[in-house]
């Protein structure tokens, strides 16, 4: 669905097809466990989180060089431009490939190598997300903003992501205060497989400014009152809700019922290549199962917009905002 819209929850690494992955393994020496494109697309049925996590890591060892992080982020690009997505605010995971011996420069020196160009090749304005593993301690996490430093320039939000339940924000207050100190924006992943507690524990114990999923707040009224009157953002992911089994059918997705609660509500792809869709067709998809009308779709397309860390240029919110209000549905 060709409908202009922001990406802003989109993990890059979860944007490797299983063809890119076997080209890069190719030309890196990386032996994979599975015989073709066929056999690895199979492997993409999803018990839990886990089990998705664990197929997610396992293939970024493609992953090697500045020029394999450029050519997964410009294939992310093309294919969202093809969308409709005019602005994207991309996630990465520096930890786990500094875990595995790439240098956390090679990492952000490749994906900006795509982003400068983005707006040019693709129409899309972009920025970069920092994201710290919660299952990895606090000391790590601290150590990889350590590291960032020199590549702040390229950065302009730190997140929270990978296995929820067992490790709260709070875990991680100090390195987001750090953060806070270095001027960096802040969201976290809250309340997708964890209780509401961890999505007042992002707003109160981090400061976070957009909840990534937030599903579970349905769980709490009193919850649900505060995030819809300050108007705190929530990057919702349906197919990815599906697909690692937080809900049975998209047809039983609340993202009907938390725009109706009157909460600021985004629609993202999350991990596209392994989630059965990127953002347009996530759009598509609830249009379809979930009776959503166009000026429900272009709601969510303007909150997007709204959402964006855009504030240093609401030139280009405002720009970006007539276009979803000039957009023709065909
Ligand atoms: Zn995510």
């Amino acid at each position: 669905m060709h409908l202009p819209k922001a990406e802003l929850h989109l993990h890059i690494e979860g944007t490797l097809e299983p063809e890119l992955a076997f080209a890069l393994a190719a030309r890196n020496g990386v032996d994979l466990p599975y015989a073709d494109t066929e056999e690895l697309r199979k492997a993409y049925l999803f018990e839990d989180l886990q089990s998705f996590l664990d197929l997610y890591y396992a293939l970024m060892a493609v992953l090697r060089t500045e020029e394999d992080f450029a050519e997964l982020a410009d294939a992310y690009l093309a294919r969202a431009a093809a969308q409709g997505v005019r602005h994207a605010e991309i996630f990465f995971d520096p930890q786990a490939h500094t875990d595995r011996g790439v240098p956390i420069g090679t990492v952000i020196e490749g994906l900006g190598r795509a982003l400068d160009r983005s707006e040019e090749t693709h129409g899309i304005s972009t920025q970069l997300i920092m994201c710290f593993l919660r299952d990895k301690s606090e000391a790590s996490a601290l150590e990889t903003l350590e590291a960032s430093k020199p590549y702040l320039h390229r950065i302009s939000a730190v997140g929270l992501d990978s296995a929820e339940v067992g490790h709260p924000p709070a875990k991680f207050r100090e390195v987001y205060a750090a953060a806070t100190a270095l001027g960096l924006r802040k969201v976290a992943h809250a309340g997708e497989e964890g209780p509401p507690e961890y999505i007042r524990e992002a707003l109160d114990v981090l400061g976070v400014e957009r909840i990534d999923h937030g599903l579970r707040c349905m769980e709490d009224p009193e919850l649900v009152g505060r995030l819809v009157s300050e108007r705190i953002p929530l990057t919702l992911c349906p197919l990815s809700n599906v697909r690692l089994r937080a809900i049975d059918v998209l047809e039983q997705h609340p993202l009907r019922a938390m725009m109706d609660a009157g909460l600021l509500c985004t629609v993202n792809s999350d991990d596209p290549a392994y989630f059965g869709g990127y953002v347009g067709d996530t759009f598509h998809a609830v249009h379809e199962a979930l009776g959503l009308d166009r000026e429900h779709l272009r709601t969510l397309a303007r909150n997007s917009f709204e959402a964006a860390f855009l504030d240093h240029d609401e030139e280009r919110r405002a720009r970006y905002l007539s276009e979803v209000e000039a957009y023709a549905f065909d």
